[in-house]
């Protein structure tokens, strides 16, 4: 499993994939990596401390992700992130977390002190699909809501059951409101959530422009930022 890496296009960053406990929401229907996560803390502080240790600052910014939310890394961690951040001039971090945790956003942008991306796993917003067939329990009421809290959505696209129509609006949303975000085409996994090709094949024909765009990160496969399996 690789778990550190270069992103050498867009906003250049270092990106790190950490070890975390468990996603404290863990239901999401198409998730399975969160099979990476660990109940044992020495595992997580050993691992961590080991990948950690190749961060550079070359650029200035940081991404720091795991298998859940940024709020699910040991304390110890989060004070070594903190630490690599003062010793190597880091000035942006990007970190990611769940809705669940969006009234603790701003105790994390305190904690850090630096500028930060917070993404968030929107998927699509389109509410019933969201929550009934994604099952994320991503709840906010407007778009304003989501931005008072996050910067930057992290949208899902070629899942049978999406439509032309829902990606059109997911797409328009994303490059109206948002500065930052990730446009992920989904790649079947080990869970029953299947991916539409001929879904995927409608959308690059119509939107493979926003893989130049540079306020966003177009992953063809999950494994496109150079960590993970
Ligand atoms: S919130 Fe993220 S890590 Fe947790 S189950 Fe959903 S997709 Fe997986």
């Amino acid at each position: 499993m690789e778990r550190y890496s270069r992103i050498e296009n867009k906003c250049k960053r270092e990106i790190v994939l950490l070890k975390a406990r468990p996603c404290a929401w863990s239901k999401c229907t198409f998730c399975d990596y969160i099979e990476d996560n660990s109940t044992c803390i020495d595992e997580m502080l050993k691992i961590n401390a080991d990948v950690l240790s190749h961060v550079t600052g070359e650029y200035g910014v940081l991404e720091v992700i795991d298998s859940a939310s940024i709020f699910e890394l040991p304390q110890q961690t989060l004070e070594l992130i903190k630490q690599i951040i003062h010793d190597k001039n880091i000035h942006t971090l990007f970190v990611e977390s769940h809705w669940i945790y969006h009234s603790k956003i701003q105790q994390m942008r305190d904690y850090f002190g630096i500028n930060m991306i917070i993404k968030t796993g929107v998927e699509t917003f389109d509410d019933d699909f969201r929550n009934r067939v994604l099952n994320k329990n991503v709840t906010f009421s407007s778009i304003e809501e989501l931005k008072s809290y996050f910067d930057s959505p992290c949208l899902m696209v070629g899942i049978k059951g999406q439509t032309k129509e829902m990606i059109q609006k997911d797409m328009e949303i994303l490059t109206k409101h948002f500065q930052y975000g990730t446009i992920n085409i989904y790649r079947n996994n080990s869970t029953p959530i299947q991916r539409d090709d001929q879904l995927i094949q409608w959308f690059m024909q119509n939107y493979a422009y926003l893989q130049d765009d540079p306020r966003y990160d177009f992953l063809c496969d999950p494994t496109d930022f150079g960590v993970g399996d």
